[in-house]
């Protein structure tokens, strides 16, 4: 339980947390989907972004269904700690959402939109990325995918570097910004789930869904 003292510091600093009534609510809609939550009865937005957030989650789990099937199953997680990040995967199967950006979705999609000018981000998303690329970390987790394998078989004989080079272009800068190629798979999920129809990232979610129906890897 929450002391007084904290929680009064909370209410000043991000505002009134939802009601009991709309924390059950929207424990209903995850729970509809799986998908177990911790941390919302101090979320200050609008349920209606987190179910949003569940849609996006559940949609990517018809086509790999253990990121949502028993005890490794997502949890979502609300955290006022993630600094400057809208979102973190820290552990295999816990998505933290940035309580403070997702309080307020107008000023979430600019800082995105920020991004996507800087080509930071896919060309083509908005905000609702933030989730699928997330979910992408946990795919990748639950089933061992290993990302920048999946990028070396679509882009045969050329190295590292050289794959990494081109997804600056031809996906996002994030997408290359760490040598072992961990955020391609996230990436290449924001840009497929998004609908952008980026070609690389349609390619590289196929082979996942292959992989993953062969049990290859
Ligand atoms: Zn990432």
């Amino acid at each position: 339980m929450e002391s007084m003292s904290s929680y009064k510091a909370h209410v000043e600093k991000y505002g009134t947390p939802i009601s009991d009534a709309q924390f059950k609510t929207l424990r209903s809609y995850a729970e509809s989907e799986n998908i177990r939550m911790s941390g919302f009865k101090d979320f200050v937005g609008d349920i209606e972004t987190i179910k949003l957030v569940i849609d996006d989650i559940a949609e990517i789990a018809r086509d790999f269904p253990k990121i949502l099937d028993g005890k490794e199953g997502i949890i979502l997680e609300l955290d006022y700690n993630l600094g400057s990040d809208f979102a973190t995967t820290m552990f295999g199967h816990i998505i933290h959402l940035n309580g403070g950006y997702f309080a307020d979705v107008d000023e979430m999609q600019e800082e995105y939109a920020d991004g996507v000018a800087k080509r930071r981000f896919v060309k083509g998303t908005d905000w609702r990325a933030i989730a699928r690329h997330e979910t992408g970390h946990v795919v990748a987790n639950l089933y061992h995918i290993n990302p920048m394998e999946i990028a070396r078989a679509i882009r045969a004989g050329k190295s590292r570097a050289r794959i990494l080079e081109d997804l600056e272009d031809d996906l996002s800068l994030y997408s290359a910004e760490y040598e072992d190629g961990r955020e391609i798979i996230s990436e290449c999920f924001s840009a497929f789930y998004s609908k952008t129809g980026n070609p690389f990232a349609e390619e590289y979610v196929a082979l996942c869904k292959e992989v993953v129906g062969n049990e290859v890897i």
